[in-house]
């Protein structure tokens, strides 16, 4: 059976993520598509052949009935509201990060799913999927460091556009880290500090840039991230684990090395659509054999809410300036891991 998509949301992953399903991945197709700008919608269908229908109304798309499963790729704050009529309407929903923008939508989307019975919430996160990573968590569980002691991270973009604001390098930008550390390292954050150097003078009046964000871990390892989103240079993602008995680092994606010109160089990625393309087309993947068979596995509405319960607490070091705790409640045994 070919899984029927309908997406919400045709701007930039919206996009990919259409373009994954109707050509890069296996069992699946876009039937529907929408999005608040219908002219873009419209235009994204037909540039790209795929005869889905355009729908105005999000909701209406969610309960078509030839709608199997919904991706959800719109504005962040839109995010809730068309997860919760995904579930309502019993259908399984991949959802872009954020889940929801705050902890407490979040909690809303988990008390629904949990009443729903079954899970049907996948969120994009992507990062667990892509091989770098999995090989950097393959050596710490293999025991090759020893415990994890510290982490030192960086996730850097070359440039952001005037509408990104202080708080956005947590809830847009760390908000990966927030998930794949945990994930990484099989703990829970209980405190965050955010400390703020001197500012890039390629920054803007809404945005202090870069920043240097500190978690801190049940088993007290310390976490040291900086979010450097007009770096100019590339886009960059650093983590490097410091263990009892050696060092693991995140692989750098590969590239040719050129001897030229009398320097020895390899180039740098700029667009974050490519650095985790590989991870975009196999947690899709993952989403559509998980809707068909009815057990869907990858990140959970449960990752969705710790993400956020800590991007709340980091948002509220940033404007404290304090180390703020991290409360995370227990997690439901309905999001355990199989
Ligand atoms: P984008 O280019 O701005 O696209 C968002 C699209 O959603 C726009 O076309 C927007 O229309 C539309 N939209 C806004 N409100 C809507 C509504 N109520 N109903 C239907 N469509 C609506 O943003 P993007 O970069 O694709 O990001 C979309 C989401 O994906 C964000 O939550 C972002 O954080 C996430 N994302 C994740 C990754 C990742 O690595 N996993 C990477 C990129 C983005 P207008 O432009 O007219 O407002």
């Amino acid at each position: 059976m070919t899984l029927n998509i309908g997406v919400i949301g045709t701007g930039a992953i919206g996009q990919d993520h259409i373009r994954r399903c109707s050509f890069a991945l296996s069992g699946a197709r876009v039937v529907a598509v929408n999005d608040i700008n219908l002219d873009q919608a419209k235009k994204v269908v037909s540039d790209l052949g795929i005869g889905a229908e355009v729908y105005a109304d999000a909701h209406e798309l969610i309960n078509a009935a030839n709608v199997d499963a919904v991706l959800v790729t719109s504005w962040g704050p839109t995010h809730e509201e068309f997860v919760l009529s995904a579930i309502k309407a019993g259908k399984p929903v991949f959802c872009e990060k954020p889940l929801a923008v705050t902890a407490e939508g979040c909690k809303n989307i988990i008390d629904a799913e949990m009443a729903f019975g079954r899970r049907l919430v996948q969120v994009g996160f992507m990062r667990p999927y892509d091989q770098g990573y999995r090989a950097l968590k393959a050596a710490i569980d293999g025991g090759r460091i020893g415990a994890p002691l510290m982490l030192h991270c960086a996730h850097r973009n070359p440039a952001v556009g005037e509408s990104y604001t202080t708080n956005m390098a947590i809830t847009d930008t760390l908000v990966h880290e927030l998930d794949v550390l945990r994930w990484l390292i099989d703990d829970d954050y209980v405190s965050a500090q955010v400390i703020f150097p001197r500012t890039t003078s390629r920054s803007h009046a809404k945005l202090r840039d870069p920043q240097i964000v500190l978690l801190e871990t049940a088993k007290g390892v310390r976490i040291d991230v900086e979010v450097f989103v007009n770096c100019q240079y590339g886009y960059d993602i650093q983590c490097e684990v410091v263990g009892e008995t050696g060092i693991a680092r995140l692989p750098e994606p590969s590239s040719v090395q050129l001897r030229s010109e009398a320097k020895l160089s390899n180039g740098i990625l700029v667009d974050w659509k490519q650095r985790f393309i590989d991870a975009y087309d196999v947690e899709l993947q993952a989403f559509i054999n998980g809707a068909k068979s009815g057990n869907i596995t990858g990140p959970s509405s449960w990752n969705g809410y710790a993400a956020a319960v800590a991007a709340d607490a980091c948002v509220a070091a940033q404007e404290s300036g304090a180390i703020v705790p991290i409360r995370m409640p227990e997690r439901p045994a309905f999001y355990n891991p199989a």
